[in-house]
């Protein structure tokens, strides 16, 4: 699935690529992805030129002036800018046709992916109740420690919670607890102050590093170029389980919290 690293990615592909793009036509291929009717999304999209496509927390969102197309990838979704004449991609959910010979294609095998078009101030508003975003100043040590008082439920899938922080999956979450040497069991609201400063830094830290990596590819991501991520090959726990850890060589270990593997080195992190 991807996560912040993988959105921005694509975020910032789209932002090069689509400056100023005029949607002329759209096609969509599968109902099931949008909101509302396609007759309705049609209107709302065609015509429309791209102010911009920023980000927030896992969602793409384009700015077509008093609306906004917010686009979530789900699982498998991908959002690739192609020639007008090249073929379909497979699994082919919405096609969005430019003036200028190129068009913006939507797939998705699972079909866990959404698109969607709001008024400007209806994102807006569902956009303030979202969690914070991990790479904005208004995330710090204070911000972890704050947040994750009393919260009994084990650090791990506290930090996945995206009512609090938004944009940190299964991935990202493993590797920034490895690097700030805490365990995933720790409860939320055992970590001293000390350790939320740890964890805030190991948290941008590791989603930056991603970000210049262009993100993790482990089965379906792809960039809006159509290319994998490159972090595969730097995670340090993440899906290495047996193999020895790169700071003191003790086997890495897997465990389940909340349906998901989470990866740790037991010796680094307590
Ligand atoms: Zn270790």
């Amino acid at each position: 699935m991807p996560e912040l690293p993988e959105v921005e990615t694509i975020v910032r592909d789209l932002q090069k690529q689509l400056k100023r793009a005029e949607i002329r036509q759209v096609t969509v291929v599968r109902p099931d992805l949008i909101s509302g009717s396609p007759a309705e999304f049609k209107k709302r999209i065609e015509g429309c030129t791209v102010g911009g496509v920023t980000r927030r927390a896992k969602n793409i969102v384009f700015d077509l002036g008093e609306d906004r197309l917010v686009i979530n990838l789900g699982m498998t979704g991908r959002v690739t800018v192609l020639d007008r004449d090249a073929e379909d991609p497979p699994y082919l959910g919405v096609s969005f046709e430019l003036t200028d010979h190129r068009r913006i294609t939507y797939q998705d095998v699972r079909r866990f992916g959404h698109l969607e078009v709001l008024a400007r101030d209806d994102w807006n508003q569902r956009s303030e109740k979202m969690g914070v975003e991990p790479l904005s100043d208004g995330f710090t040590g204070d911000t972890v420690f704050r947040l994750s008082r009393k919260r009994r439920v084990a650090v791990k899938p506290w930090l996945m919670d995206q009512k609090h922080i938004v944009g940190v999956g299964n991935i990202y979450a493993s590797e920034a607890l490895f690097r700030a040497g805490i365990s995933p069991l720790v409860a939320a609201g055992r970590l001293t102050k000390k350790r939320a400063d740890a964890l805030a830094t190991a948290v941008r830290e590791v989603l930056r590093e991603a970000i210049e990596f262009r993100g993790t590819t482990l089965l379906d991501y792809r960039d809006a170029r159509g290319e994998k991520g490159e972090f595969s090959r730097r995670l340090r726990v993440y899906d290495r389980e047996g193999q020895p850890c790169v700071v003191c060589g003790t086997p890495i270990k897997r465990i389940v919290q909340s349906g998901r593997s989470t990866f740790y080195c037991p010796h680094c992190q307590k």
